[in-house]
């Protein structure tokens, strides 16, 4: 499979090729060539195939030849070490539970299916080591990091402002050692993404092989289709259209599940749902991309001002609005709503939500009232646990500990701390 460059202005090229670079030479997002949608009797007998089959088939013509299929399967099965239910919220209602991964993020799927896709293409290489330099507000990195551990011929250096990640964000990025290296960085986030693109921008640093592992990247945008071939595999039996919400960032998700759209998958409806930072709810009323500076909010992960994935979906309907318009909504909502539907899903549903979800929720809700006879799903992107200063005070409870956040608890923070670009450079050598 070849990829072309969405700034029309780079060569194609290839799967690997593009998983290594992240971004095209003329910073454009790479887009698969082609999109063939999967047979008919796949979707018929989908309720009877595993995961890891069905993740296969989904993902195969993304991949092409460069990996061998038995090696593409090893990578799936290794991806997919984790559940992915879908819970009966009310009626009608569905949430779609990503976050029973490593990290507790839906982040982990992306990271450990690209970091070993890139374990793959180095494994022959002695001395030209990846380094996947990334800069985090919280919970990409965490993901990253664990998705990374210990994958050979990459080396994983991560950025984050000291002092406003949460305690446990922190442990995630800071005690696991081996090829991962956390520098704490004197700043903001706007400051640590300052410096990585620098970095990548730097000649001085070419020999350094420098890889992002954000949603630009393909190996960690295009698996998280599987969790719509999933959540459709469980809903089946029910026969009705299904509508899908996505808490929606840099909408690297939402994209996917339109993908899956193209490759067959009957969804009848998308909805990004957003939080005040809503450049595109915006832009589907008023047909002005507008981009504005990032806000912060209680759903951060999402604080994005200019998603990157929505050149991605606006070339899945070759930029004609109407088409889109009839797949796809946009809905933003305040910390205040999201404040109110996480009482709400908890108070009459019995369901602790996180502030991510409960704007999918949101969204969802308004969107079901124009598709009486669907049922809905809305994507759960987060443990709430990782959002555990929002929740507790909302909803006046004590979360327990999951097992797999106690186990990084009592570990030892190791860090570097820097302040400037010329430090990054140096610790990177
Ligand atoms: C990254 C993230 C999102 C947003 O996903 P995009 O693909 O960037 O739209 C939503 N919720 C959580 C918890 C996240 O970490």
């Amino acid at each position: 499979m070849k990829y072309y460059s969405l700034n029309h202005n780079a060569p194609k090229v290839s799967f690997q090729e593009a998983v290594i670079q992240g971004l095209a030479s003329d910073k454009g997002l790479y887009f698969p060539e082609s999109i063939t949608p999967l047979d008919p009797s796949f979707f018929d007998k989908i309720e009877s195939l595993s995961h890891e089959h069905i993740a296969f088939e989904a993902i195969k013509q993304f991949v092409g030849d460069e990996i061998p299929a038995d090696k593409l399967k090893e990578i799936i099965a290794d991806t997919l070490v984790f559940d992915f239910p879908v819970v009966k919220v009310e009626d009608g209602i569905y949430s779609l539970e990503l976050f029973h991964g490593p990290t507790m993020a839906f982040k982990d799927v992306g990271a450990r299916f690209m970091s070993r896709c890139l374990g793959y293409f180095n494994k022959d290489k002695k001395d030209a080591k990846n380094t996947v330099l990334v800069a985090t507000s919280g919970d990409t990195g965490g993901a990253v990091a664990s998705g990374f551990l210990g994958v050979d011929g990459v080396d994983v250096v991560i950025l984050y402002p000291s002092g406003k990640v949460s305690d446990i964000q922190e442990k995630q990025l800071t005690t696991l050692g081996q090829n991962i290296k956390a520098l704490e960085v004197d700043g903001v986030f706007d400051d640590c993404q300052d410096m990585v693109k620098k970095a990548f921008l730097d000649d001085t640093l070419a020999h350094k092989n420098l890889t992002s592992a954000n949603s630009i990247n393909i190996a960690r945008w295009l698996p998280q289709m599987f969790y719509f071939f999933f959540a459709y595999k469980a809903l089946k039996s029910q026969n009705k259209p299904l509508v899908f919400s996505c808490p929606s960032g840099n909408f690297g998700n939402i994209c996917a599940g339109i993908m899956t759209k193209k490759l067959g998958l009957p969804i009848e409806h998308f909805v990004a749902s957003t939080n005040v930072n809503d450049t595109v709810p915006r832009f589907l009323e008023n047909g002005k991309y507008d981009p504005k500076p990032s806000k912060a909010t209680i759903s951060n992960a999402m604080d994005v001002g200019n998603p990157s994935n929505f050149i991605r979906i606006q070339e899945l309907y070759n930029n004609d609005l109407k088409a889109f318009e009839k797949d796809f909504s946009s809905y933003s909502y305040t910390d205040e709503e999201t404040l109110e539907a996480l009482k709400k899903i908890y108070n009459t549903d019995g369901y602790i939500a996180e502030p991510h979800g409960a704007v999918g929720y949101l969204g969802l809700k308004k969107e079901l009232e124009k598709h009486p006879n669907a049922i809905g799903v809305f994507l759960e992107t987060a443990h709430p646990i990782k959002f555990l200063d929002v929740v507790e005070p909302a909803l006046g409870i004590t979360l327990p500990i999951p097992a797999q956040i106690e186990s990084v608890l009592d570990k030892e923070k190791v860090s570097v701390k820097i302040k400037t670009y010329e430090e990054l450079k140096s610790f990177l050598g």
